[in-house]
């Protein structure tokens, strides 16, 4: 256990001494609706290390209550992941499926004590009724319902004789309660949807809030540790334990922070998007936040335990920076893995004075001396340099081979350039080089100094191998979406050379590339034929340089509770944008605190008036490009924007379009309508030109006919999509939604 206990810990410890529970009951307990991320990790972390330190048990429960999204090969990742990282949830996986005959008996319970209702309000007018933060709600007629009435109903709901939406099952707490969750909260809802477990048995499905709180008191759980978006929820989970008045010991439930990592996205509908939309190989890509992409790509167990440990546990959410998690892992490393050598941009030196062949006998671990094991590296008159390694005119600081600076090839010889050989282009295709014979690495007598040993392979006995680089998912530090991808988050070199000590058949082999990196042996790709090293990390954290000399200011990292704020100025240029521009107050913001961005606003605004939609693109694309750039290096200006925003405005243009056509100005800087004009990327509203695509759409997706004429309205939103997809974007949303809607009728 840490020196320094955190709250939770104080928590457990008090109430084990005061005898509040004989003995700590943790649970760790996702929704199987995705694969397992770094912060689900920091709470397994939290839940199986506070039981195993106090000597309890954390028990692994599947959140199963909604049928529409889960799945087992979640439930196998879940538990990989748990085990991975080196915890035991003992003989059995729960799942709270299993407890439904259970909760159904608790509702039924509330029923016949007058605290549950059967209510027929929609959707729509349940969240009307809910009122807000400022006004008290107002209770369904629906509440007035007999006992008699209410049980017959719910049961009826359970045996399938309802359709979805039809009714629910509510708690009769309080609609004027300040905590909102309070307004007598939803315990059960009808879907007619297969669960993956329970199959077709259930038309019922409790409520996470109904259903928590009493898997855990089912189970025994005596701390539920949980995040702090389920603050609110608490009084829910308390509510119900007692109101069932039932025999203590019973659980309670405690706060921490959900863990939040800069240049990634953790939420699994995020993720889902990603891995539906192909952007990534799968849930495993190495780039992902997912335990099994950190775990392919080559991340210890050990390391993102040490991370979590560090990050520690707190009630008040950050942001924190991914370079610690990189940390977490060189430093791990560092201690571990072999040094070996990999050149992956290969650059042939012939060593005219050198005949022959000899293995060099080379350390793994040159750097820690009292750590022993060594490789032979074969030395011969033909090797290969990296190309950075060699620069004809290079600048003064350069340490490397030039033709008249000799450098160190680890381990072995010192090297210096004869001849620079050119193919016709110019391009350097071969050094010829001498070495020194008494230079040799170890026992070096020929007094030649040298700036620096760079990494090289013997020709003959190198090993061709494909090298996958990873650089961040997203280039925005808070990204929200696909739209903040970085494109250039994998490199893959296919023709990169390695000694022979690299090419391994043992499982999960690690290894550090002398001055590349930390790189692991893909476990799913890598082959003889074909080896396949994913990077890990780089040596250093180059983003902490990249950062200082990037002129970009970056997004700043908004941690909550902490606004910086507006200078008068700024606060008067809000004021005119919302209150004569009638701008919504984020925009606004966003605008007011920027000079330059307020500045392109108002530039644009001379040209087109349009306030909203042009504070919405400049607020939005135009801050984003200013991210990357200075205003001055724009391609586009204020009156194209304008021109844009026209064509949006008169419905020339789809806003779908509008986005494409964003990019192409950001790439050429020519002018909107030219392109518009020589793309053909007119908006389409014409019927006569979308009926058949919609008649087609409907003829080959009968299911989904069927299922949106009983009730399923949603998949209104998927025809609308598909014509979409089939006219290029290029089609009225609005026509085509009223032709889809008249259509579906
Ligand atoms: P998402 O919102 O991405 O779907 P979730 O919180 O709904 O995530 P669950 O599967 O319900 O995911 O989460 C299981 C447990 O892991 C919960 O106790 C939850 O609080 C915790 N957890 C999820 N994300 C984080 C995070 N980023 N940091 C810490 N704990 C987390
Ligand atoms: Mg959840």
């Amino acid at each position: 256990m840490s020196e320094s206990k955190d709250f939770l810990r104080t928590i457990v410890e008090e109430d084990l001494k005061s005898g509040k529970y004989k003995e700590v009951i943790t649970r760790f307990p996702p929704e199987p609706n995705g694969f397992p991320h770094i912060g689900h990790a920091k709470s397994i972390a939290i839940n199986f290390g506070i039981a195993r330190d106090f000597k309890g048990h954390c028990n692994l429960r599947m959140d199963d209550t909604d049928p529409t999204k889960e799945d087992t090969k979640y439930v196998d990742a879940l538990k990989s992941a748990v085990e991975w990282l080196g915890f035991d949830w003992g003989d059995s996986v729960y799942f709270t499926s299993d407890y439904f005959p259970k909760l159904y008996d608790y509702a039924v319970k509330l029923i016949k004590m007058d605290k549950a209702y059967v209510d027929s309000l929609s959707e729509e007018e349940i969240r009307e009724y809910r009122g807000s933060v400022t006004e008290p709600g107002k209770r369904s007629k629906y509440a007035n319902r007999s006992v008699e009435e209410n049980l017959k109903l719910f049961e009826q709901m359970k045996n399938g004789e309802f359709k979805d939406g039809e009714h629910v099952l509510r708690a009769k707490i309080d609609m004027s309660a300040a905590n909102m969750k309070m307004r007598d909260p939803l315990l059960y809802r009808i879907r007619h949807t297969d669960h993956f477990r329970a199959g077709n048995k259930w038309s019922v499905y409790p409520m996470y809030d109904f259903a928590h709180c009493l898997s855990d008191y089912i189970e025994g759980v005596s701390h539920s540790l949980c995040t702090l978006e389920f603050e609110n929820n608490r009084d829910v989970y308390d509510w119900v334990l007692d109101t069932l008045g039932l025999e203590p010991p019973r659980p309670y439930q405690y706060e921490f922070a959900r863990l939040n990592i800069n240049y990634t996205l953790m939420s699994k509908r995020k993720l889902l998007e990603l891995v539906e939309d192909r952007v990534v190989s799968g849930w495993d890509d190495p780039r992902l936040p997912t335990i099994a992409g950190l775990q392919r790509r080559g991340y210890t167990p050990e390391s993102i335990l040490n991370f979590c440990d560090q990050i520690g546990i707190a009630k008040a959410n950050s942001m924190v920076d991914v370079a610690q998690l990189e940390f977490c892992i060189r430093d791990d490393l560092n201690k571990k893995v072999p040094r070996v050598m990999c050149v992956l941009n290969p650059l042939k030196v012939t060593i005219e004075n050198y005949d022959g062949c000899e293995d060099i006998d080379a350390p793994y671990y040159p750097h820690d001396v009292p750590k022993e094991g060594s490789r032979k590296l074969p030395f011969s008159r033909e090797v290969y340099i990296d190309r950075d390694d060699f620069m004809e005119n290079p600048p003064k600081d350069y340490y490397r081979l030039t033709p008249s600076q000799p450098v160190r090839l680890k381990h072995a010889y010192i090297i210096s350039c004869k001849e620079v050989i050119k193919d016709a282009s110019g391009k350097i295709i071969e050094i010829k080089a001498n070495y020194n014979h008494e230079s040799k690495s170890g026992s070096d007598s020929s007094g030649i100094k040298v700036k620096s040993a760079i990494q090289w392979v013997s020709s003959k006995e190198a090993k061709k191998v494909e090298i996958r680089l990873y650089d961040r998912l997203f280039k925005d530090e808070i990204p929200n979406g696909l739209e903040d991808i970085n494109p250039n988050s994998l490199q893959v070199i296919k023709n990169a050379l390695v000694e022979p000590a690299v090419i391994t058949d043992k499982p999960d082999e690690r290894f550090q590339f002398e001055r590349e990196g930390y790189f692991y042996a893909d476990p799913i790709d890598y082959s003889d034929e074909k080896p396949v090293f994913n990077k890990i990390v780089a040596l250093k954290d180059s983003w902490a340089k990249k950062k200082k000399t990037t002129k970009s200011q970056a997004k700043k990292v908004h941690v909550e509770g902490e606004v910086v704020p507006m200078s008068d100025e700024q606060k008067r240029v809000f004021d005119k944008y919302t209150l004569e521009l009638k701008l919504n107050s984020e925009i606004a913001n966003t605008l007011a605190r920027d000079y330059h961005l307020s500045k392109f606003y108002e530039e644009s605004l001379s040209f087109l008036n349009s306030p909203i939609s042009l504070a919405n693109i400049v607020a939005n694309e135009v801050a984003r490009e200013l991210k990357q750039m200075h205003i001055d290096e724009l391609k586009f200006s204020a009156k194209q924007i304008s021109q844009l925003v026209k064509m949006i405005d008169e419905e020339i243009i789809s806003s779908k379009i509008a986005k494409q056509l964003f990019e192409d100005m950001v790439k050429s800087g020519e002018n909107p309508t030219q392109i518009v004009a020589d793309k053909g990327l007119v908006q389409i509203s014409d019927p006569s030109y979308i009926l058949p695509i919609i008649d087609e759409i409907i003829a080959k997706n009968p299911d989904n006919v069927a299922k949106f004429k009983a009730g399923n309205s949603k998949l209104l939103g998927f025809f609308v999509g598909e014509v979409l997809k089939r006219t290029g974007g290029k089609a009225n949303p609005k026509v085509v939604n009223l032709l889809v809607a008249e259509k579906l009728k």
